[in-house]
């Protein structure tokens, strides 16, 4: 069976072909254009959907031609309908659209947080993990029961992503800033008081942002150890927390920020003590990408038929803990 996903919720437009045999996907094509926003600045919906606009039929042929397979090939259609940017969403959804009813394809619309999760379970292996999403998006523990993820902890504010972001845009990088700052921290072990929030099994990102900004002129190295030992430290107890309430015995991280080595040097430490397997997200896989959209399609494809195009839809803030499991 063969899928093309869509991805196109926020930087990133991106198209992947994956062929699924039995329980197993092989992912044959995943192309990528990722919008850059000036230095300093944030993403802006509308020149971020025009950049997808322009760049969806290079990435589109460009996807096809490296699986080798043709349209008419495709036995499925799936695009991200959200949660993501209006603007955004609409032009994934539009090209899905377009594709499904011109060459009678059948389209599944798939929530990006899904996604997330499902790859990388694919990817890694995991079985029944619970699931610590961090991206530019989300920042989630999510445990699997009664054919929904549930939600043990969240972000009461920003998300990790989001932080991180801010924090580099206030310095002057361009964004996605992640990469940066772990190289940035990785050239410092001087650590600067910052406030550590953590509620009940929540965390709260919002005084770290505003108190990290204070520290910059102190030295960005040591500014960006310090924002990285408490946001992660923070993300670290909450997880353990969720660890030993669920008794699950897998961790997988997920999302761009997975990608970050500190991040999972602690998630992993923490997991030793619980006598707990830990996987994480291959860094090509970690962010945004088709491969997620396409791979949700096709587990969903095994228990439904595709959604009729009057019924496709975006929506902006479609939580991934409304939607029921079915496969
Ligand atoms: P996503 O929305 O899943 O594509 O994730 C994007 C987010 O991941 C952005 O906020 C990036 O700054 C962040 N990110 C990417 N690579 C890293 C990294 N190595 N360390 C920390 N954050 C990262
Ligand atoms: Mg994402």
């Amino acid at each position: 069976m063969l899928s093309l996903g869509i991805e196109s919720t926020a930087h990133t437009f991106s198209c992947a072909v994956i062929e699924k045999k039995g329980k197993q996907g092989t992912i044959l094509s995943d192309i990528r254009k990722i919008y850059r926003p000036p230095e300093g600045e944030g993403i802006h919906p509308r020149e971020a959907s025009r950049h997808h606009a322009e760049n969806s039929p290079e990435v589109l042929s460009e996807c096809l031609k490296k699986a080798n397979v043709k349209i008419n090939d495709l036995d499925i259609v799936c695009y991200a309908a959200g949660p993501g940017l209006g603007p955004c969403l609409r032009i994934g959804a539009v090209v899905a659209r377009s594709l499904a009813s011109y060459y009678d394809i059948p389209i599944y619309p798939v929530n990006h947080a899904l996604g997330h999760i499902e790859l990388g379970k694919m990817l890694t292996g995991a079985k029944d993990p619970l699931v610590l999403l961090v991206s530019g998006g989300h920042t989630m523990i999510l445990a699997f029961l009664s054919k929904k993820w549930r939600v043990f902890g969240e972000t009461l504010d920003i998300t990790l992503g989001q932080l991180l972001d801010q924090i580099g845009r206030y310095a002057g990088f361009a964004s996605p800033c992640g990469p940066k700052m772990e190289e940035l921290a990785s050239k410092s072990k001087e650590y600067l008081p910052l406030p550590y929030v953590v509620k009940g099994n929540d965390v709260s990102f919002s005084g770290l942002l505003s108190a990290t900004k204070r520290i910059i002129p102190k030295g960005i190295e040591s500014t960006c150890f310090s924002l990285q030992e408490t946001a992660f430290s923070m993300i670290g107890e909450a997880t353990e927390r969720a660890l030993s309430f669920t008794g699950k015995t897998e961790l997988l991280v997920v999302g761009g920020v997975a990608a970050n080595k500190r991040l999972s040097d602690i998630l992993s430490s923490i997991c030793k003590r619980h006598n707990c397997k830990f996987f994480v997200a291959p860094k090509e896989y970690a962010g945004d990408c088709g491969s997620q959209i396409s791979w949700v399609g096709l587990l969903e494809s095994s228990k439904k038929m595709g959604t009729n195009l009057e019924d496709t839809f975006v929506k902006q803030s479609w939580r991934l803990d409304n939607i029921e499991v079915l496969y």
